[in-house]
């Protein structure tokens, strides 16, 4: 790369390490540096405006901007800036968000607050052992996850994760944590299988994995309602109803994991509602707070918060919680961002506007380059194939999605390319029907421009 003296690029290379980037190749391309941002869309430091088709990694959801998150950040700062939960301390932030939680929830009974996902991912696996070991079932502590299953990055989460490049030379996954197959029809589905045959396969993929490994040994099962960074793949029909029936049967607790789907971005408030899941336990984050801060939280349902809190009063304490557990500011911001999605009508918003995404996207469907268009609500996904008859992928060394979301760029839009050539779109749930056919019209030209 050409000599760029002091510059923000330069000290970006030298100094900065970029979380799930080729930190060798960032040394030649260097950083997309972005300056300020408003509504759907941010500016980079060369003044070039791009809508951001991602909410940033699928988060900001009210966007950019917002006057009464900043004003909710600011109160609660000037009145109390910290403080914890610890050792049955409290403040109302966090008692009037978990309330607002539990209510908006469903089923859930308790809210246990932690950052970011995958520290509320942890906080589950750990809730899980605790809560058998309180039974009396020291040997029930397996967690099924799923491949391509995106559950974050921590030791337990990262295991939990089913994508390669979390594991590799991670030493990843660790013991205890195993994965079923991934529901994705169109990549898994036998030929001539319907959806809802492959549904059933996939649950009897998962019942057998459980007999194979004792059903006593097995705690719980953890899936996304619509997997996100694994290329936003939508459960065949009748999925998660078989899957729950298996799991009812061998007393396996249903963690669902909403930390994309949570708060609107299937068209529900929870991505359970889209497809009738009754969790034991959930996990928030990202469109909590809007991401103007950070903070996430495991809600768990009366079953598991009786015999915690049980478990709790004999052992002295629950030995788990973060510095930040609970955070008045973030605490604030999120009951503000929630607040927000009510009085606006979120959801009818997103239902309103979801027919320029998908609608607009499944055009593309006859295009050389598209294998399956998938999605709903304000979430979707592209797939690119190198032949439309036998649906086989590019080889990764040409970085075909890569090339693509860089072209993307050039017409300003950011996107996102995921494992097997899929190009993610999530915009803030706030963007305009108008503003969806823009980003749409700069994929599609993109697109004519790749290969
Ligand atoms: N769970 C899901 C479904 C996610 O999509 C993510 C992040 O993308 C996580 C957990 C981890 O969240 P974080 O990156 O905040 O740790």
């Amino acid at each position: 790369m050409t000599d760029m003296g002091n510059s923000p690029a330069s000290r970006d290379i030298a100094y900065v390490m970029h979380p799930y980037s080729n930190l060798e190749k960032h040394k030649e391309t260097g950083p997309l540096i972005l300056d300020h941002a408003e509504g759907v869309w941010v500016v980079d430091d060369n003044g070039k405006r791009y809508i951001e088709g991602m909410a940033g990694l699928w988060c900001a959801s009210l966007g950019y901007g917002e006057q009464r998150l900043i004003d909710a950040a600011t109160k609660q700062l000037k009145q109390l800036p910290y403080a914890h939960l610890f050792a049955s301390r409290s403040h109302n932030p966090a008692i009037d968000l978990a309330e607002k939680l539990v209510a908006m929830s469903p089923g859930m009974a308790q809210v246990f607050f932690a950052n970011s996902g995958s520290e509320a991912t942890d906080t589950v696996v750990k809730t899980a052992w605790f809560y058998n070991n309180a039974l009396g079932r020291p040997n029930k502590k397996k967690i099924i996850a799923r491949t391509k299953g995106y559950h974050g990055v921590t030791v337990a989460a990262a295991s939990m994760t089913g994508l390669p490049y979390n594991h590799i030379d991670f030493d990843l996954p660790i013991a205890n944590i195993m994965h079923t197959s991934c529901p994705h029809h169109y990549r898994f589905g036998q030929p001539g299988e319907g959806e809802e045959e492959f549904a059933s396969r996939m649950a009897d993929d998962l019942e057998k994995m459980i007999l194979e490994e004792g059903p006593d040994t097995v705690a719980a099962f953890i899936a996304e309602p619509v997997m996100g960074a694994g290329g936003v793949i939508v459960p065949p029909r009748t999925y998660f109803e078989k899957i729950q029936a298996v799991l009812n049967k061998y007393d396996v607790l249903l963690v669902a994991d909403e930390v994309i789907c949570g708060f609107g971005r299937t068209g529900k408030m929870f991505g359970c509602e889209q497809f009738g899941i009754k969790p034991d336990i959930m996990t928030v984050a990202k469109a909590l707070s809007s991401a103007y801060l950070p903070i996430s939280a495991m809600m768990v349902n009366q079953k598991v918060a009786d015999v915690v809190a049980k478990n709790s009063g004999k052992i002295g304490t629950f030995g788990h919680g973060y510095t930040y557990s609970g955070h008045p500011v973030s605490a604030a911001v999120a009951l503000e961002t929630l607040k927000i999605y009510e009085e606006r009508d979120i959801l009818g918003h997103v239902n309103a506007v979801a027919p320029h995404l998908q609608d607009g996207l499944r055009k593309l469907t006859d295009h050389p380059l598209v294998g399956e268009v998938r999605g709903l609500g304000l979430i979707a996904a592209v797939e690119l194939v190198a032949n439309k008859e036998t649906r086989e992928n590019f080889d990764p060394k040409l970085a075909v999605a890569p090339t693509l979301v860089n072209k993307a760029l050039e017409h300003g839009v950011i996107l996102r390319a995921m494992m097997g050539d899929a190009i993610a779109f999530s915009p803030p749930l706030v963007i305009t029907g108008d503003e969806l056919d823009m980003m749409v019209d700069g994929f599609a030209k993109a697109l004519d421009e790749t290969l």
